[in-house]
């Protein structure tokens, strides 16, 4: 048990940032010093944000994603390719992708991957949504950007299946050299994958 070493609202503090990712109770520490001493400039703004965060954030009900509006921004810009739907297994890999402007497409966010082994099974996710949005007409194509892990690749292999009837393109992230790669470095599993699906140069 470690000792407290400030009153209880303070410890308090320290704990609930300990709970965000990435944050062990010291860096909670040091966090909730910072803020403390920057308790105009960052703490008040703060608390408003996660206030409004609190009273407005919602969940996309076509996509799965966060936003502050319903249906979110991304699945109401008329710029975005509906023939696309790119399909995530957490709003934490739409907003990588977005972040690298890799697809005009739309998304779907499963909510998690396939994890017989943690009891997540395909209740668990939105799969039969998935599989109604797949069968609008306007749908061409579902690329599948799911983890190079066992659990992502099961989840692509079920969800595949499922759409085998849906009149849809089916494809997947490449497996390969990361750019910026160096091949001495890269582990058995990926080097096979990338000279496996090579492309013409
Ligand atoms: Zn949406």
């Amino acid at each position: 048990m470690a000792i407290a070493v400030a009153g209880p609202e303070i410890e308090r503090l320290i704990q609930l940032l300990a709970r965000l990712p990435g944050l062990g109770p010291r860096s909670a520490r040091r966090a909730a010093l910072h803020l403390i001493k920057k308790r105009e400039a960052l703490m008040s703004p703060l608390t408003s944000a996660l206030q409004v965060a609190i009273e407005k954030i919602v969940v996309c009900s076509t996509c799965g994603n966060i936003d502050t509006v319903n249906p979110c921004t991304v699945c109401t810009d008329t710029r975005r390719d509906p023939a696309i739907i790119v399909v995530v297994a957490d709003v934490a890999d739409l907003w990588a992708l977005e972040r690298a402007h890799a697809t005009s497409g739309r998304y779907h966010v499963l909510g998690a991957t396939l994890s017989p082994l943690d009891g997540v099974g395909p209740q668990d996710l939105t799969i039969d949504a998935l599989v109604a949005r797949a069968k609008d007409p306007q749908v061409t194509e579902i690329i599948l950007a799911l983890n190079a892990t066992v659990d992502g690749q099961t989840t692509a292999h079920y969800i595949t299946d499922l759409l085998q009837d849906a009149n849809v393109k089916i494809t997947r992230l490449a497996h390969g050299v990361p750019v910026g790669g160096e091949l001495d470095y890269l582990d058995e599993g990926t080097l096979s994958a990338a000279m496996r699906q090579r492309t013409l140069f």
